[in-house]
């Protein structure tokens, strides 16, 4: 008999129960579908991390508000197969919303704090809904690697702060934003915008670039701030909300951080509602001797 006095202890001991040793390794790619170079990037970094990569194609009804797009977020799920095909994955995962919502389920993820602020202010209940089927679905796909993109950097605070305070056994891999040429994050909501908006989005993307050569908090707030004023006078563009924060608690910053921090932003561009963000890390003043 053993007896495990830790958690580390007790994953040792739970990770040599499972035959063959060594074990395939899997990787996640959980996604709403309407693939595009983003979900391609964690694709392909699931496949170099991995013996085995399932991806998840699955629009979660939890995560979307009344008025917001469920009913017609692109569902073009043969081109998303032959895209899943030609990078190699293994197993898609198309579940139904019957499937996953049974009748009579009452459980439910809370994101807590961080799930009130930024996107979970503006989208009262998202980050609950994303946090309830992600948990679902790495109980079912059962990963040893989950990939998800930092171009939803909340979604990923909040998941990296489940697995941590629920004892989720996954790891967390974070994918760089993949950008159109012109700097636009690629989504899958971009193919809603008009020529006019698509312009006018390129302000999120114009902001954190504003930001990136910029030695303080408030110099590269100032100069993103800058950049979304002027978008303001395109009566296309109405920002939501743009902060620089605490990369795993979205606290808001002190003029006199050091050390990392994100630049998130959001914006409606017509009827649509993107968003972006950049990590920066500060220096601090430099000490003399
Ligand atoms: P979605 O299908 O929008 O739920 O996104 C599925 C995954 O792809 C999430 O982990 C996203 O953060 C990630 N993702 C979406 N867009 C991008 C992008 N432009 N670059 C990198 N990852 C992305």
């Amino acid at each position: 008999m053993k007896v495990a006095s830790s958690i580390a202890e007790l994953a040792d001991l739970r990770d040599a129960l499972d035959a063959p040793s060594p074990r395939p390794t899997v990787a996640f790619v959980p996604t709403m579908g309407a693939l595009h170079d983003g979900h391609v990037s964690l694709i392909d970094l699931a496949r170099s991390l991995a013996d085995t990569v399932i991806v998840s194609i699955f629009v979660n009804p939890l995560q979307f508000g009344p008025g917001e797009d469920y009913a017609r977020y692109p569902r073009p799920l043969e081109d998303d197969l032959e895209a899943c095909r030609r990078h190699g994955v293994d197993v898609v995962l198309v579940p139904t919303v019957a499937d996953l919502y049974p009748a009579g389920r009452q459980v439910s993820v809370n994101a807590g704090q961080l799930g009130t602020v930024f996107e979970g202010a503006a989208r009262p209940g998202h980050l609950d809904g994303m946090l309830t089927v992600m948990l679902k679905l790495l109980n079912i796909v059962r990963p040893d690697i989950a990939i998800l993109g930092q171009k939803d950097a909340q979604q990923l605070a909040c998941i990296r702060r489940m697995v941590a305070d629920l004892n989720v056994v996954v790891d967390v891999v974070a994918a760089p934003i993949v950008r159109e040429f012109d700097g636009l994050a690629l989504s899958s909501r971009n193919r809603y915008l008009t020529p006019p908006e698509r312009t006018s989005a390129l302000a999120l993307s114009a902001a954190v670039r504003a930001a990136r050569e910029q030695d303080t908090p408030e110099k590269a707030y100032l100069a993103a701030y800058d950049v979304v004023e002027r978008a303001q006078s395109d009566p296309l563009f109405a920002l939501g909300y743009l902060a620089l924060v605490q990369p795993h608690t979205f606290v808001e910053v002190t003029d006199d951080h050091v050390g990392p921090a994100l630049l998130v932003v959001a914006a409606t561009v017509g009827t649509t509602r993107l968003i972006d963000n950049l990590e920066l890390t500060f220096k601090g003043p430099e000490l003399d001797d």
